[in-house]
C-alpha cells in the first residue's frame, strides 16, 4: 500500500461525483441542496480513510459496529466529530452508545428509549434519536412496525436526555422502483404525521443510501446515509 494511499484514494473525486447526483435528484425534485444532510457511512473503513474524508470538510460519520465505532472515536479524538449510530441494537450496549454517540438512528423500542435516556451523562446534552421503522415488515431486520411510531415517540419524549428528531428507514432491496417509491412515499406520510405531533423537535427523515439516494429525495428525505458512493466499494 503506498504512503499517500489513504489521502489520494479519489475520495475528492468519488465525493465531486456524489454531490452532482445529489444536486441533480433536488433539482428534479423541485428542492434545495441545503434540505438533505449527507451523512458518510464509514463502517469497515480505517481512521484514516475517515481523516482523509474529514479533511473534504465532511464532519459526520454512521457507524454500525459499536465495537469498531469504538477504536475509531478513540483515534480520531482531535477532530471535533459527530458520530450517529446506525447498526442494531442490543440492550447490554446502550451504556457505550449514550456515551459516545451523538445521534442514534436506530431505536426501535421502548426499552432501549429508557436505558439510552437513564445512561446518557447529563453533562453531555440531549442524545438526538431517530424511530427506526421496518417500512416493509421485512422479519429480520431491526425497526418497529409503522403502527408502533406514536407510542415509542411518547417513550423517547419521557426521557428528558433524549431529544427525538424523527424516523430513519431502510427499504426492502431488489423489488423495482415503483415498490421502492412507495416505501420511500410511506415513510414521508408517517414522518410528517409525527412531525405534526411534535413539531418543536421532529425534523430529520433518513433514507436513501447510494443506491436509491434519487428515488429518497424525490420522497422527502433530509439525510441519505452513503458508504459505497464515497468510500467505494466494500471490500468485506
Ligand atoms: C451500510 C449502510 C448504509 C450505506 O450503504 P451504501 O449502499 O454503502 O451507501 C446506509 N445505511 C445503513 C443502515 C447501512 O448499514
Amino acid at each position: 500500500m503506498p504512503d499517500n494511499y489513504f489521502t489520494d484514494n479519489n475520495f475528492s473525486a468519488r465525493l465531486k461525483t456524489l454531490e452532482a447526483r445529489i444536486e441533480a435528484a433536488c433539482a428534479a425534485a423541485g428542492r434545495k441542496r441545503a434540505e438533505i444532510t449527507l451523512l458518510p457511512v464509514s463502517k469497515t473503513r480505517a481512521a484514516e480513510e475517515l481523516r482523509a474524508v474529514c479533511a473534504c470538510r465532511l464532519k459526520r460519520f454512521g457507524e454500525n459496529y459499536l465495537a469498531e465505532a469504538a477504536g475509531k472515536q478513540d483515534q480520531l479524538r482531535d477532530l471535533a466529530l459527530e458520530w450517529h449510530y446506525i447498526g442494531p441494537i442490543q440492550s447490554n450496549k446502550t451504556r457505550a452508545l449514550a456515551e459516545r454517540f451523538d445521534w442514534v438512528q436506530s431505536l426501535d423500542r421502548p426499552k432501549i428509549a429508557r436505558r439510552l435516556g437513564e445512561q446518557r451523562l447529563r453533562t453531555a446534552g440531549p442524545l438526538n434519536v431517530l424511530i427506526q421503522v421496518n417500512i416493509d415488515r421485512e422479519p429480520q431486520k431491526s425497526g418497529c412496525a409503522p403502527g408502533e411510531i406514536q407510542a415509542l415517540a411518547e417513550a423517547i419524549r419521557a426521557q428528558p436526555a433524549l431529544k427525538l428528531r424523527g424516523l430513519m428507514a431502510i427499504p426492502a432491496p431488489d423489488r423495482g422502483q415503483a415498490a421502492l417509491d412507495d416505501s420511500f412515499a410511506r415513510m414521508r406520510d408517517h414522518f410528517e404525521a409525527l412531525r405534526r405531533m411534535h413539531s418543536g423537535s421532529v425534523d430529520t427523515l433518513s433514507m436513501g443510501m447510494s443506491a436509491d439516494l434519487e428515488a429518497a429525495v424525490a420522497n422527502g428525505t433530509t439525510m441519505v446515509r452513503i458508504g459505497t458512493a464515497l468510500f467505494g466499494p466494500r471490500s468485506g
